[in-house]
């Protein structure tokens, strides 16, 4: 019997190559000695690309120059490569669009913010990628509307990191030299349901180097729509990494046409769920809620997520909506968003109203989109 071709499967798309940032301590030793090298070099490699952020070889001066093309085409495949940069808010605000091996596009965004305090460092923080597009389908949301291509690797979302932290430090970030502190997992994808590779990238940018780029835990924010048996398992994991739930609504009615997984994982589950996680971390969480104007920001429903959230270990964080094309929608005006935090603030929950950093280049929440035709 001759098996019959499989000419009804779609075309997939090739894997990216295998890069350092992919492996863990003992893949990476294992994979420098296959090329023939002693095991130290491993460490090495991970002094040079996790503590001085250097991913091409031919730099490496501590590494023989007879082995650094070796090493290059094995470990250091180029992986993310920028398209375009844009600049907004004097500055301190950068979007890079980059390109990855297949031709798919994603986006980061890196953002300074200067301290308060004299004697203190600024913040830095990047906003990454976890997929290429998201099948999420958020209807508020300008990566949900053009569906999910496909999942990052590990390294490329690591890359993103590392890229970011060079660029701090070389002073492309607010003109001086600066570290990158923090790490969002809010730009385009759903970080829950790339799971393995996410958590892998997290080890990777939580261990300290030469295993990993050594950022503190609470530094790092994954932010997801509520994929609940992801953030039970993510719990287990200890990471200690902050979470974030994009809530949008306080009531299912609302919630499933805004958040369209609450059709599955209800507002109660999710909460439930991130409950069991700030109980595992003792910290407070952040429930994400876009303020969209006469959709979810009347007082009632101030009201009731104030009465959710009131006993719980959480703190909202207001999102003024972010025009996206095709939207019909808009931010609520400034005079509801006040009322909506006085309420929730009169139920005893913590709010912050996050600023719309570079909503002119379309870098601010729900804005990315990666879209080749505004760069060919
Ligand atoms: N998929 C993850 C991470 C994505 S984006 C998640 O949904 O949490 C980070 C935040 O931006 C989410 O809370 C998302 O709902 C929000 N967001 C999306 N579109 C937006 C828009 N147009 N304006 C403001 N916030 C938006």
């Amino acid at each position: 019997m001759t098996a019959l071709p499989l000419v009804f499967d779609a075309p997939r798309r090739g894997r990216p190559p295998t890069h350092f940032a992919d492996l863990d301590p003992a893949a990476r030793t294992a994979a420098v000695v296959e090329l023939g090298l002693p095991a130290f070099r491993a460490d090495q490699l991970g002094r040079q690309y996790y503590a001085r952020h250097q991913n091409d070889p031919a730099v490496m001066t501590d590494l023989p120059a007879s082995v650094r093309d070796t090493v290059a085409a094995a470990l250091f495949p180029a992986l993310v490569t920028p398209v375009r940069t844009q600049e907004a808010d004097g500055g301190l605000t950068r979007k890079t669009l980059w390109r990855l091996h297949d031709g798919a596009l994603v986006e980061s965004v890196l953002m300074r913010y200067p301290a308060r305090e004299a004697g203190t460092a600024d913040r830095i923080t990047v906003c990454i990628s976890s997929q290429a597009g998201c099948g999420m389908a958020c209807p508020f949301c300008a990566t949900g509307q053009g569906g999910l291509t496909r999942n990052l690797s590990t390294a490329e979302i690591v890359e993103q990191v590392v890229a970011a932290a060079r660029a701090a430090e070389r002073g492309d970030i607010g003109g001086t030299p600066g570290r990158l502190s923090n790490v969002v997992f809010m730009g385009m994808g759903e970080p829950l349901a790339n799971y393995p590779r996410v958590v892998a990238a997290l080890h990777r940018l939580i261990d300290p180097a030469p295993a990993g780029l050594g950022l503190s835990r609470r530094s790092i924010t994954v932010s997801t729509v509520g994929l609940v048996p992801a953030i039970g398992r993510l719990a287990d994991e200890d990471l200690g990494v902050t979470l974030a739930v994009s809530l949008h609504a306080p009531d299912d009615e609302l919630r499933d046409t805004l958040v369209p997984v609450n059709t599955r994982w209800k507002v109660g589950e999710v909460l439930a769920a991130a409950d069991a996680y700030a109980a595992r971390t003792g910290r407070r969480y952040s429930i994400e809620y876009a303020m969209i104007r006469d959709v979810n920001d009347q007082p009632e429903r101030a009201d009731l997520l104030g009465t959710l959230l009131a006993p719980r270990l959480a703190h909202v964080n207001l999102i003024p909506l972010n025009p996206t094309p095709g939207s019909p929608w808009d931010a609520s005006p400034k005079r509801v968003e006040r009322e909506f935090v006085r309420i929730l603030e009169a139920h005893g929950v913590p709010v912050t109203v996050r600023d719309t950093r570079g909503s002119d280049i379309d870098g601010a929440c729900g804005q990315l989109a990666a879209l080749p035709q505004s760069v060919l």
